[in-house]
């Protein structure tokens, strides 16, 4: 049974997909097949077939075009994926495919441009369709010097160095806006690839979206409810990070997507509470500074305290200048203690909570265990302390912006939901999927410790391990929603091996 429906003529929005009955939390909602599928713009040289690394020292080629293909070259040349551009590039002559090979992001961008035109043939005549009727905001796009040159250079190779036969310059400028507008990026071991899919290109972006995605090896891409939806509510997804700043967020809907998110999030100087753009208040110790319209990037900017104002230019330039210490840290390949040193001194300026803040406390979080001289059994009782508090910090943050509750991630594991109370968790995020198991790590540390020490009593070890085995079963939970092929989806196995290794050792020292 289909969950929502199609809507094409929305005043605001144009098409969106609303609900059309309640829908259950976890729910799947849409499960569906890329229409097309192919190396992103930004991908590394990989197989045109397979998108498997090439061989580095002798890398293969299609023997009919040219095209690298990687050491399963038969296999690999007639994958019916790679049919549609090897035809071209044979006809043309192969040694257009070396010249092509100099710009490969512009190649990637005429793969994928050839592949959808492939779609005209009649047997995928309703694909065709959907890919007619796909949103590629060409009047927008048209004011952008740097699309327009690129989608220049990808209509003259078409309709010049490859004599494309019936195709107009108009079809390729649409094809290039639908597929920069509407594809999805997936995640794979290997090359970048970018799909496009028929019914999800119909999902509107909200920053607080009430749709999760993943992808499973094949391609296909499967969307839940992130959390109890609504009979008539609007579904939707992100397209941007969920824990970058409004001003962030906005500019890169602007540029890519081509619109101006005013969604509650955006909406709300203190982003419903987390407060990822805060700065401190330069005028007082205690207050937030925030934009008083968030919609408006040249607003000014006041202090919730003490009420000072100031022109928008203030928070700029010091975003400014934090970014680019931020740029150097990250450069530097930092270790705990000088990240450590960056939170503190830019809590002066900065909300704990900012998306700054954040990012460089996930990074601290990985580290803390991790780098060496600072293994989970070398940190300090303080060092521990920072690294739970930094985890728990970023797992609130991240339960406003991505909602949903408890029972998403239990479903999967059939597990009590009364023992996750008090450790709410809520909606599936990568962040949050291994903030947690950095902080099952850390509750497990803390609990061997105690146990070696001796001076804590059996009930207070059996409870630390308790808390520890409980983060990791979270963890698990929404590990299980992670893409194949993913970095989560590889942690899954570690943390599934843990979870053994933990009962085994509970079940061994008698504590449970
Ligand atoms: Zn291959
Ligand atoms: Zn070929
Ligand atoms: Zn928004
Ligand atoms: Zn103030």
């Amino acid at each position: 049974m289909s969950f929502y429906d199609l809507k094409n003529d929305d005043p605001f929005l144009g098409r969106c997909l609303i609900a059309k009955d309640d829908i259950p939390e976890a729910q799947i909602v849409i499960e569906e097949r890329p229409i097309v599928h192919g190396l992103a713009r930004e991908s590394d040289l990989a197989c045109f077939g397979c998108y498997s690394p090439l061989d580095e020292d002798d890398p293969d080629a299609c023997e009919k075009c040219g095209l690298p293909m990687c050491s399963n070259v038969d296999l690999c040349q007639s994958n019916a994926v790679h049919q549609a551009e090897c035809d071209i590039l044979q006809h043309a002559g192969r040694a257009i495919s070396l010249t092509l090979l100099d710009d490969l992001a512009i190649l990637h961008d005429v793969v994928l441009v050839i592949r959808l035109l492939s779609l005209r043939q009649d047997s995928c005549s309703s694909d065709w369709q959907a890919v007619a009727g796909m949103e590629s905001h060409l009047e927008q796009r048209s004011q952008v010097p740097h699309i327009q040159e690129r989608v220049g250079k990808i209509k003259n190779i078409l309709l010049n160095d490859l004599a494309l036969q019936g195709t107009a310059p108009e079809e390729i400028v649409h094809l290039c806006g639908v597929l920069d507008v509407n594809s999805f990026e997936l995640p794979s071991p290997h090359g970048t690839v970018q799909a496009l899919f028929k019914v999800t290109s119909f999902m509107e972006h909200n920053c607080v979206p009430n749709m999760h995605k993943s992808f499973l090896n094949g391609f296909s891409i499967i969307l839940r409810a992130a959390k109890f939806i609504p009979k008539g509510s609007h579904l939707s997804l992100t397209y941007t990070d969920s824990f970058w700043t409004t001003m962030d967020r906005r500019n890169f809907l602007l540029e890519t997507k081509h619109f101006e998110c005013e969604c509650t999030r955006c909406a709300d100087p203190s982003e419903l509470g987390t407060h990822l753009s805060t700065l401190k208040c330069p005028k007082c110790p205690v207050g937030n500074f925030m934009p008083e319209d968030p919609l408006d990037s040249t607003s000014d900017w006041s202090c919730d305290a003490c009420l000072s104002v100031l022109p928008s230019n203030y928070a700029q330039n010091l975003l400014q200048q934090v970014n680019e210490t931020l740029s150097l840290l990250e450069s530097a390949d930092p270790d705990p203690e000088q990240c450590e040193k960056f939170l503190l001194i830019h809590s002066r300026v900065l909300h704990p909570n900012h998306a700054i803040m954040v990012d460089v406390s996930h990074t601290l979080v990985h580290l803390l265990g991790h780098w060496p001289g600072y293994l989970m059994a070398d940190l300090t009782e303080r060092q521990m302390q920072m690294k739970e508090d930094l985890a728990r910090n970023l797992l609130r943050i991240a339960e406003k912006l991505l909602p949903g509750t408890v029972r998403l991630a239990c479903s999967t594991l059939k597990m009590d939901q009364t023992l996750i109370n008090g450790y709410a968790i809520s909606g599936i995020s990568r962040l949050r999927s291994t903030t947690l198991y950095q902080l099952y790590l850390v509750l497990q540390q803390r609990a061997y410790n105690w146990m070696k020490s001796g001076n804590r009593n059996h009930r207070d070890i059996v409870g630390a391990f308790a808390v520890a085995k409980t983060s990791l079963l979270q963890c698990i939970a929404m590990l299980e929603y992670e893409s194949e092929g993913s970095p989560e989806f590889s942690l899954l196995a570690t943390a599934n091996d843990d979870l053994l290794s933990l009962e085994e050792f509970l079940a061994q020292a008698q504590i449970n």
